[in-house]
């Protein structure tokens, strides 16, 4: 891909992002497309690997908004119709098809290779006029009277700039610039999952409309594989599971990784004919969740805001759907002048609705006394609910469902209700 040269960074912007990933790219178009003079700093060089493939098709109504839809269907991206289990006997579910409960183009999506689909994503902002400047690492905001005014930046082709913006946004991902800062992110200590992954060439894939499928694996003592088809003949494969289990044997990644592997035989049949390739990759605690929304002057959104758990495939989902509610509240709060914390963070209420049915989920998933098919013999009123959830629909009220579920498997402790203390004051106004 071509970058257009750097252009000089003028010193003022309505609205200053940090991060180029699909949160700020999105972000940054809806909000260029409104008006306002956008600025994204992104500190790598593009195209980049990222982890995150699979989509839900719930993101379809966004890539329309953002007028993206032509780029994907061009794209070489395979087509996701449905998700499928296999149980750790090797017993495969019937596949869910999203036409079940979508009709039309909107009941199919793509597992993207995230180096295109970010380029695809980041090249969008641009041809919407935000500027982009790649290779410029945010080193921190600027606060001045407890309200966020700007960030410094260190670029490939000079010394550290300061640039003013009326709202900053932190889309860093799990770098989250300002958690950081702040002293607002913390590791949720109720979803301890490690994960594990890599890529194969030439692994098995289903025929027909089943050949995009996302399979997963699920494995003895709770933990899951991903399988996602993806462009040129290479699968992403991963593993989720606790670290205790990923780690008992020794800290090495790379060998609990391929021991895994080789220990799932419905997985390893589907890679008899396949070579790996490229490193294994993971981490040992996925959860993260920050302690505010917003600020006088700043907003998370994305990764940066909360990351729970890959189960659901939401993170891409809820990363452009914060995009989106959170351009609409800072729209709003710049064409009124009050750049506040409350006002900035009306989108927090919708937003973390979402997160908490998400989170509801991946606990009742890792719950082995719970069943999805028992919850659905039982409460056949919210299967189309359920539903809902599996195609990423839960950016709303879902209470009647989760109450339900509650009756099946033990609600975990209200979000963020058992974090760690902040070890320093956060700052008056931030
Ligand atoms: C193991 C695993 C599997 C996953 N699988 C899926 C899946 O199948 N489907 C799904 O939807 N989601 C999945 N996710 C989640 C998904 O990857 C994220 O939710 C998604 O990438 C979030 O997008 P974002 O824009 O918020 O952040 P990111 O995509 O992380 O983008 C943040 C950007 O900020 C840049 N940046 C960071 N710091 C700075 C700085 N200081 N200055 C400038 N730029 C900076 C980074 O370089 C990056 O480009 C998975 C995550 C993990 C960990």
């Amino acid at each position: 891909m071509n970058n257009p040269p750097t252009s000089p960074i003028n010193s003022s912007y309505d609205v200053a992002v940090i991060g180029g990933g699909p949160g700020g790219a999105a972000l940054a178009t809806f909000l260029a497309r409104a008006g306002h003079r956008c600025i994204v700093f992104e500190q790598a060089k593009y195209p980049r690997y990222h982890i995150g493939e699979s989509l839900v098709p719930h993101t379809y109504g966004i890539f329309e908004r953002l007028g993206i839809l032509p780029q994907l269907r061009a794209s070489a991206f395979p087509v996701k119709h449905s998700v499928r289990f296999v149980a750790p006997d090797g017993k495969a579910s019937l596949p869910f098809y999203f036409t079940e409960t979508i009709k039309g183009d909107g009941a199919r999506t793509w597992q993207v290779e995230r180096s295109q689909f970010d380029c695809l994503m980041l090249d969008h902002a641009r041809a919407n006029r935000v500027e982009v400047h790649e290779q410029s690492v945010v080193q921190e905001v600027i606060f001045e009277g407890g309200r966020a005014a700007g960030v410094r930046v260190a670029s490939n082709n000079g010394s550290p700039a300061e640039v003013r913006a009326k709202v900053v946004v932190d889309a860093s991902g799990h770098a989250c610039v300002i958690g950081r800062q702040l002293n607002l992110l913390c590791k949720l200590p109720e979803l301890r999952k490690a994960t594990a992954w890599s890529y194969f060439r030439g692994g098995k894939r289903l025929p027909g409309i089943d050949a995009g499928e996302t399979t997963m694996f699920l494995i003895p003592g709770g933990g899951w594989f991903w399988y996602i088809p993806l462009p040129e003949d290479i699968v992403s494969v991963g593993l989720v599971a606790d670290p205790e289990y990923v780690f008992s044997q020794s800290d090495d990644m790379e060998a609990a990784y391929l021991r895994e592997v080789a220990r799932c035989a419905s997985l390893t049949e589907r890679l008899v004919t396949a070579e790996r390739f490229g490193p294994v990759r993971g981490s040992r605690h996925l959860a993260s969740l920050n302690r505010q929304t917003s600020g006088d002057g700043w907003v998370m959104i994305g990764d940066a805001r909360a990351f729970l758990d890959p189960i659901y495939s939401s993170g891409l989902y809820l990363a452009l759907g914060s995009a989106e509610l959170a351009a609409q509240c800072i729209d709003e709060a710049l064409k009124s002048g009050d750049v506040s914390a409350a006002r900035l963070g009306r989108f927090e209420g919708p937003l973390m609705q979402g997160v908490e049915v998400v989170r509801r989920l991946i606990h009742a998933f890792y719950d082995p006394k719970f069943s999805f098919m028992e919850f659905a013999k039982r409460f056949p009123e919210h299967r189309h609910a359920l539903i809902d959830c599996l195609v990423g629909d839960v950016i709303k009220d879902m209470s009647a469902f989760t109450n339900a579920l509650a009756q099946m498997t033990p609600p975990p402790p209200p979000l963020g209700s058992n974090l760690p203390k902040p070890s320093a004051p956060v700052p008056a106004g931030a």
